[in-house]
């Protein structure tokens, strides 16, 4: 019989900090504190809607206060600026969030380094990506620290282990990489350019899949027992590929007949068989990512007021 991985539950794991974060909200109210959070949703892009929609949900399940803020797909660099300067300006606000993508006519980083490294929850500034290298208190990108609590929470030692991490962007790679390395992995960082990348996610103890390419994470690449991270997000509607990941899962192929699509990480569904603890893709990351935007908005509201952070 084949070994199968355990499943990182990643549901579980965010139900598990969301309810955390609602009880530090309570803590808060007594001392007639309200975190809050605004959400900058400019244009139109259906999946950056359907994003915010699920961000301001959470709030609300959680006690805290959510606003959305709507500026058209026209809009300016320079009135993107005013918004998050007023919004920088407000006592009721801890938390910014620019959903990008922006409009193209939009300078990103520009915005992005408008937003008061104080209310930044996406933990982007570079005064905030500074911190999280000088291992200084800050704000962290929610999808590594996502990552770092489905690792910790399920027991995987990363001190001293050999960390492989697939993907080097500033949202989920360097970041995760980093605060690996805080934890004292011996971390390798591979990307696009990278020359044969098996041998090296052949070695890895811990490996971390975020590079947006459908299944790339073969059996033959993972390490017998190694604990595998599938952060990718990929829509697959051809259906020779889906049967070739999902043949023997019936729940599956029936969804993909249903729906004409379905969701497969960068790691393909038979490293099950060979790694020793996996995260499924949905119910992986996914659901972390929003738990720790709650996290950092609590920890902005106390930082913000000098109040220690757990
Ligand atoms: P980016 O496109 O910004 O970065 C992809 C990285 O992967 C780049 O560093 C790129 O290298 C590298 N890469 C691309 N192709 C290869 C290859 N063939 N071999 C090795 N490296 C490669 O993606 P993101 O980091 O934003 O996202 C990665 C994935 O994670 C996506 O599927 C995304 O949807 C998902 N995601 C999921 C989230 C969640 O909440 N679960 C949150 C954020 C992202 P190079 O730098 O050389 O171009």
């Amino acid at each position: 019989m084949l070994e199968v991985a355990q499943i990182l539950d990643g549901n579980l794991i965010s139900t598990q900090i969301k309810g955390e974060v609602a009880a530090h909200v309570k803590e808060l109210a007594v001392q007639g504190i309200r975190p809050g959070l605004a959400a900058v949703l400019a244009g139109n892009n259906p999946a950056s809607q359907i994003y915010v929609r699920s961000k301001v949900k959470a709030c609300e399940q959680l006690g805290i206060f959510s606003e959305q803020i709507t500026p058209s797909e026209s809009v300016t660099t320079a009135e993107m600026l005013e918004v998050v300067d007023a919004l920088n300006r407000r006592d009721d606000i801890d938390g910014i969030l620019v959903q990008l993508p922006l409009p193209p006519q939009v300078d990103s980083k520009k915005v992005l380094l408008a937003v008061s490294p104080q209310k930044d929850v996406d933990g982007f500034h570079p005064l905030n990506v500074g911190y999280l290298s000088t291992q200084r208190p800050g704000l962290t990108p929610c999808t590594p620290a996502g990552i770092i609590e489905i690792l910790r929470r399920s027991g995987v030692e990363i001190a001293g282990r050999e960390a492989v991490v697939l993907g080097r962007s500033d949202i989920v790679g360097k970041p995760v990489a980093m605060m690996l390395m805080n934890l004292n992995a011996t971390v390798t960082v591979c990307h696009s350019r990278t020359v044969d990348l098996a041998a090296h996610t052949r070695k890895a103890d811990i490996l971390v899949a975020a590079i947006g390419k459908p299944a790339m994470v073969t059996p033959s690449m993972v390490k017998p027992g190694a604990t595998v991270i599938d952060v990718g997000i990929n829509r697959v509607m051809d259906k020779e590929r889906v049967r070739e990941y999902f043949s023997d899962n019936r729940n599956r192929m029936e969804e993909f007949a249903r729906k004409g699509s379905t969701l497969v990480g960068d790691v393909h569904p038979a490293v099950a068989e060979v790694a020793g603890a996996i995260t499924p893709v949905p119910g992986g990351v996914g659901p972390l990512t929003i738990a720790m935007l709650m996290s950092n908005t609590v920890k902005a509201a106390r930082m913000r007021r000098g109040l220690p952070v757990t």
